[in-house]
């Protein structure tokens, strides 16, 4: 076991899916065209006066309801004072001291156990506007003949959760922001897709030998964008991290580029102190005091957590299928299945691997699943479910090849097509299996019973 233990943490930010801005009335579009959603509020015109939006508000408090955090009394927004092109006002408008939702935490079930992440607050904010890198080849300011912004995005709301440090590997971190992914989701309060930009988040990375107490100097990455990279970036920082610690050399509290490419962390810049960015109460916004009737209002919409609908499936289908059911939001087809009376883990199986289809169809498609028809059959039925309601008598009738005295001289011509394949399976690589079946059904256009000719291959094949 290594003396060395990972200590993460994330802020993880998520654009809300209101309709307007956080601040002003401008429409929230994904893809307009450059700088249409603008207006004197989000582009900082002086004078002009920002009112919260309600939406944004009622978002972030079941948010926080769903991750059991403390919601406040009177949470106030402040000032966050940098300067940066694309953020015309000179400072972006947060919450810091006094935020919307206080503690909290997000139980993630593993198989066999829990792991429970403590979020520290989620508060909200304004995003800033986009600048895009024009001319370079990378797409950064490096190397770029021009910056253009696209203030579109500036005043978009934005939910930031922030976890304390409780994360101990790559796979910890990922698996928790899934399942939190999974949460706002369901919540309906935001898409929360990295690839549109709508989640991103920031990682922070220590190392400690294991027993140590406190912590050491992180690396923070920032505006990490998808899940792949997020996961390489913590096992590049920590790699980089114990390498220098165990050289001697210091390791520097700052900010780090990760370089896909050559998978290893770059300094991005010195770490400005909180106290830099001179945070005071915002004068233009009153302080948000939720009503108690709100809070559960609210409470009482929330939908049940991914995290115990795992454990209520687990016991049916076993923690990875239950676990990939939820988060792919593939379970309700799943239980529609089950429900029309197909076994559970195969009503998962299908689920995970068909498409969509009407509710009112479950029961016509448990019928012929059961049934034994064609692939093919099989395949219209799916498709022509997820259109309109379906008969299964339609699809009953192309009931599958099963009659031995039909599949044997099919399945004694592939066998003896594919001398090699046979020594290979005799061999012990009963995986060839597969494509001996695959053989068979293609000489049979997709008619055979799969299960006739896995059962009638394996007597021919048994020694
Ligand atoms: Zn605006």
């Amino acid at each position: 076991m290594s003396a060395w233990e990972s200590v993460i943490g994330l802020e993880v930010h998520a654009h809300l899916k209101t309709r307007t801005k956080m601040f002003c009335r401008c429409a929230l579009e994904y893809g307009a065209h450059e700088n249409s959603d603008t207006c004197p509020v989000c582009l900082a015109h002086p004078g002009a006066l920002p009112v919260a939006n309600r939406r944004a508000i009622e978002f972030t408090i079941k948010l926080g309801l769903a991750l059991g955090c403390e919601i406040a009394d009177r949470a106030i927004f402040a000032r966050k004072n940098y300067f940066y092109p694309d953020l015309p006002k000179g400072y972006q408008i947060s919450q810091y001291e006094a935020p919307l939702c206080g503690p909290g935490r997000l139980v993630v079930p593993v198989d066999g156990g829990e792991e429970v992440v403590r979020i520290a607050r989620a508060h909200l904010e304004e995003d800033a506007a986009k600048t895009v890198h024009a001319g370079g080849a990378t797409g950064r300011s490096v190397g770029a003949t021009a910056s253009l912004v696209d203030f579109n995005r500036g005043g978009t709301p934005l939910l930031e959760i922030v976890t304390e440090p409780d994360l101990r590997s790559a796979d910890e971190a990922l698996r928790f922001l899934r399942l939190l992914r999974q949460t706002i989701v369901e919540l309906g309060i935001s898409d929360a897709e990295m690839e549109k930009g709508t989640l991103r988040a920031d990682v922070n990375v220590s190392v400690r030998e294991r027993g140590e107490e406190g912590y050491r100097s992180r690396w923070e990455i920032k505006n990490m964008n998808s899940f792949t990279f997020i996961g390489r970036a913590i096992e590049a920082a920590v790699r980089q991290q114990v390498a220098a610690h165990e050289s001697g050399e210091a390791v520097v509290q700052s900010t780090y580029d990760y370089e896909a490419d050559t998978d290893v962390l770059t300094v991005h810049r010195s770490k400005e102190e909180a106290d830099d960015y001179r945070y005071f109460p915002e004068p233009d916004l009153v302080p948000i005091e939720p009503p108690a009737e709100l809070v559960e209002r609210l409470r009482a919409e929330l939908p049940e957590a991914p995290g115990t609908r795992i454990r209520r499936l687990e016991p049916l289908v076993g923690f990875a299928l239950a676990l990939e059911l939820v988060s792919t939001g593939n379970e309700r087809k799943a239980e529609l299945l089950a429900a029309a009376g197909l076994d559970w883990r195969e009503a998962a199986n299908v689920a995970m691997n068909r498409g969509d289809f009407l509710p009112e169809n479950a029961r016509a498609l448990a019928a012929i699943l059961q049934a034994n028809v064609t692939r093919e059959a099989l395949d219209g039925a799916f498709s022509a479910s997820a259109q309109r309601p379906i008969s299964p008598d339609d699809y009953l009738a192309q009931a599958a090849v099963g009659d031995e005295s039909e599949l044997a001289p099919v399945i004694d011509a592939v066998l003896a097509a594919n001398p090699e394949q046979v020594e290979t399976y005799r061999g012990g690589k009963e995986g060839v299996l597969g494509f001996f079946v695959g053989q068979v059904m293609k000489e049979t256009q997709g008619k055979a019973d799969p299960k006739v000719v896995n059962r009638l291959i394996r007597e021919r094949l048994a020694p």
